[in-house]
């Protein structure tokens, strides 16, 4: 019986764990398992081991939820051969239908663009990971499986999920695994958790993370190991927050563009402008418009629609006790194709618009913010994380121009973040779930957060006095009795970039770098004019090459 960690070790994204039963109860074949196959998105800092066997030898998949970094490999899993069962809740499955199909399309989307930048020569990046096919095949293997209730997967093995409030259908997995000594015949039981994404305690529409009572090992994540939320002030809450932005916005005449991720976020601000619209909160223009501009926003707000009463929290389920639907109010516009997105800016009617991406670095949001930037009246609401680099990040920063769609535009609309707002637990919630166990689990992995983030969430736990570490790709545990099989260090990614994939272009550049930092200290001491023109100039080279995520 062994966990060996692959994805998101010491990095947020790219969740994936391997389980194998090596000497299974019934049968004579070993049993191989993952908890869940994600997609590695944004920076990313180690190399992640393969998959110890094929995926044609692995049996099932556990679903922990249907964010792209938890699920988006599955359908290359299914590509090379994956034809197992995958496990999860029944929000998640159809969340997960939607996010694949849209991770197959920009697939699709990226490849093309390769194939395009590289002209005719042939190469293995330009082929999509997977098709918009594998990612069919894959949906048809998905079944779900409702909260709470303990399953028999087969003899030697039972598993349950349980909610954790992290999107609609998260769970956490509890697995129950069972092998037999192959000489004495002896029988042993392990226990693992894997938390999935613990959710944060008091957020709308979804219910607070439950917590788990025993196990032999938990597996857990660390996104905010290190931090703690922005605490809301005294009398201050997001509906008040959100309608004085509104009204404050649309009385100048200016719009007010939401950049959202597509699914948990966008319905969390519907959530919350339908409150605002039945308070009354806008009083001057009381029937305000609100577009959401996002197909897969659109199509995630219906899954939130039919999906089961079980995924609410207190509050939205005594809403859809008295009839009312949560995530609905007078004058929302859900558009669609290309010409409706593309009308919203052609009237002058002060508006709400919902886009995606989250981060501004791809989708429809793009266009909005073209058309509302270099508006004085309008407003940029931030209402999620933006990492380090992404465009909503610079203009969190206060960017004075960003360059979109090649050309520079004048940053004139106002930048705010509404605060608080997080889908993931701080460091107290972490620790207030893992308390939960009645007893102190065995061993507790922590996983899915940055280095730091991990590293020092597992002080945290060993100075309360868990057994605790940080694993990296390719660490191999024995669950039986508990001992490292394989212990990895993690492999830079930058090391093997420098070494592998550095082309003579490149290489001349990095040169002729080198060659001007040497002529830079040379020309110290020159006349000041003639310094600042050699700044001016490489200034205006280096804006002429600067990459922009388009
Ligand atoms: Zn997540």
């Amino acid at each position: 019986m062994k966990l060996i960690f692959i994805g998101a070790d010491h990095e947020v994204t790219g969740s994936c764990h391997f389980l194998s039963l090596d000497h299974p109860v019934y049968g004579s074949k070993p049993v191989y398992m993952l908890v869940d196959c994600g997609m590695e998105q944004g920076p990313d800092y180690f190399e992640n081991k393969p998959l110890p066997v094929k995926a044609q030898d692995i049996r099932y998949v556990f679903l922990t939820h249907a964010h792209v970094d938890h699920s988006g490999m599955l359908p290359k899993l299914y590509r090379d051969g994956f034809r197992g069962t995958v496990l999860t809740t029944s929000a998640t499955k159809d969340l997960s239908e939607i996010m694949l199909r849209d991770a197959a399309h920009i697939q699709a989307a990226d490849a093309e663009y390769a194939k395009k930048k590289k002209g005719n020569s042939p190469s293995a990046d330009t082929e999509p990971a997977f098709t918009m096919e594998d990612a069919e095949g894959l949906i048809r293997l998905i079944e779900s499986y409702r909260y709470d209730k303990t399953y028999d997967l087969e003899e030697g093995i039972r598993f349950r999920f349980t909610d954790v409030g992290h999107l609609l259908g998260s769970a956490s997995v509890e697995i129950w695994l069972q092998e037999k000594d192959p000489e004495t015949g002896a029988k042993y039981e392990r226990k693992l958790v894997f938390s999935g994404d613990i959710g944060n305690r008091d957020q709308p529409i979804l219910r607070d993370p439950q917590r788990t009572k025993d196990a032999d090992y938990v597996i857990m994540e660390s996104t905010y190991g290190d931090r703690l939320h922005e605490k809301e002030g005294e009398g201050h809450d997001y509906v008040t927050d959100l309608a004085r932005i509104i009204r404050r916005t649309l009385l100048r005449g200016g719009n007010l563009v939401i950049p959202s991720f597509a699914v948990g976020r966008t319905q969390v601000m519907l959530y919350f402008i339908r409150q605002i619209k039945r308070d009354g909160l806008v009083p001057e223009i009381p029937d305000f418009p609100v577009y959401v501009d996002s197909p897969m926003a659109v199509d995630a707000t219906s899954v939130f629609n039919e999906n089961d009463r079980e995924c609410y929290d207190e509050d939205a389920q005594k809403l859809l006790d008295e009839g009312i639907n949560p995530l609905v109010f007078p004058r929302l516009y859900l558009s669609i194709t290309q010409e409706e997105s593309k009308a919203i800016n052609t009237d002058d009617e002060p508006k709400v618009i919902i886009s995606a991406s989250g981060m501004c670095d791809a989708g429809r949001i793009r266009h909005h913010l073209k058309y509302n930037l270099w508006r004085k009246e309008s407003t940029i609401l931030f209402v999620g994380y933006q990492t380090v680099g992404s465009l909503g990040r610079r203009l969190l920063d206060g960017a004075d121009t960003v360059r979109m769609f090649g050309v520079d535009i004048d940053v004139k609309a106002e930048i705010l973040k509404l605060p608080g707002l997080s889908g993931h637990a701080d460091r107290n919630g972490l620790l207030w779930w893992l308390e939960g166990f009645e007893e102190k689990p065995g061993h507790v992995f922590v996983v899915h957060g940055d280095s730091e983030a991990a590293e020092s969430f597992t002080a945290l736990l060993r100075e309360k006095g868990y057994q605790a570490d940080a694993p990296y790709s390719g660490t191999a545990v024995d669950l039986i009795r508990d001992t490292f099989l394989l212990k990895t260090e993690g492999i830079p990614i930058r090391k093997k970039i420098a070494q592998n994939t550095e082309s003579d272009a490149y290489r001349k550049l990095r040169n002729t770098a080198k060659l001007l930092e040497q002529q830079i200290a040379e020309s110290r001491g020159l006349p000041n004019k003639e310094l600042e023109r050699f700044a001016e100039e490489l200034d205006k080279l280096m804006k002429k090459y600067r990459i922009e995520n388009e």
